[in-house]
């Protein structure tokens, strides 16, 4: 070892320049420190002669890099897309389980919106032979008339009322038990014995719906309301 007259401190930053030197990073005078000490330590020239080699190759992989940037392989785009898709598919499957769970968790209250469209559909055709419109400007200030209904077995009515309008009176129904599927009519009765239809709707079984049935039968002319079935049969009466 020829190190005698650098201090170790000296000695260990000119070795540690050995790889800049073989780089080419380092400026002039500290390469030419470096050099100097070449000349004299044979231990860092073999240290220099075994990094040669890498640091060759390090430079020329940093050439490379910059003067040909890696072309990418040529079905990169289309394995991107497909990773794509495959991955939208498995998240919209994630969302549409849990779409499913949802609806399962909500099934009774997406059947009663789709009693209550039904019912607004029924009540709206029914319009047509019936009052022709189901707006009346008294809508806002409409009073609200409770009603106390009687029905058979099976068909459980927890709230009801009339709302009295000027074109009529509507017939306001909140129940379950309406048997799925099943048509049903609501009629208002007139003092003179007659009948004034309000409109039907199909039943949705065990979930519970709301239904507004209009008439163009004025409150003040209505003395009784019913609900029929398919078959005619009263499942729902009151008397007003
Ligand atoms: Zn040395």
């Amino acid at each position: 070892m020829n190190e005698g007259e650098e201090p170790v401190e000296e000695h260990a930053r000119l070795r540690e320049a050995l790889g800049p030197l073989a780089l080419g990073h380092l400026d002039g005078a500290e390469a030419d420190r470096v050099r100097a000490h070449l000349d004299g330590c044979a231990d860092c020239r073999a240290d220099l002669a075994e990094i040669a080699p890498l640091s060759a190759r390090l430079a020329a992989l940093d050439l490379e890099a910059l003067e040909t940037p890696p072309a990418p392989p040529p079905d990169l785009g289309r394995a991107i897309r497909a990773q794509v898709a495959e991955e939208r598919a498995a998240r919209e499957a994630d969302e549409a389980d849990e779409l499913a769970r949802a609806r399962a968790r909500n099934r009774r209250r997406g059947v009663l919106r789709a009693g209550l469209a039904a019912a607004v559909v029924v009540a709206v055709a029914g319009l047509g032979f019936g009052v022709g419109r189901t707006v009346g400007p008294d809508e806002a200030t409409s009073p609200w008339e409770p009603l106390s209904v009687r029905t058979v077995p099976g068909v459980q009515v927890s709230d009801a009322g009339l709302v009295p309008h000027t074109w009529g009176t509507e017939l306001r129904i909140t129940g379950e038990g309406f048997t799925a599927g099943e048509t049903y009519r609501a009629v208002f009765r007139a003092a003179d014995g007659s009948w004034s239809p309000a409109g039907e709707f199909v039943g949705v079984g065990e979930a519970e719906m709301t239904c507004n049935l209009q008439s163009a039968l004025l409150r003040e002319d209505a003395i009784a309301v019913a609900v029929t079935d398919d078959d005619g049969r009263r499942v729902l009466f009151s008397r007003l």
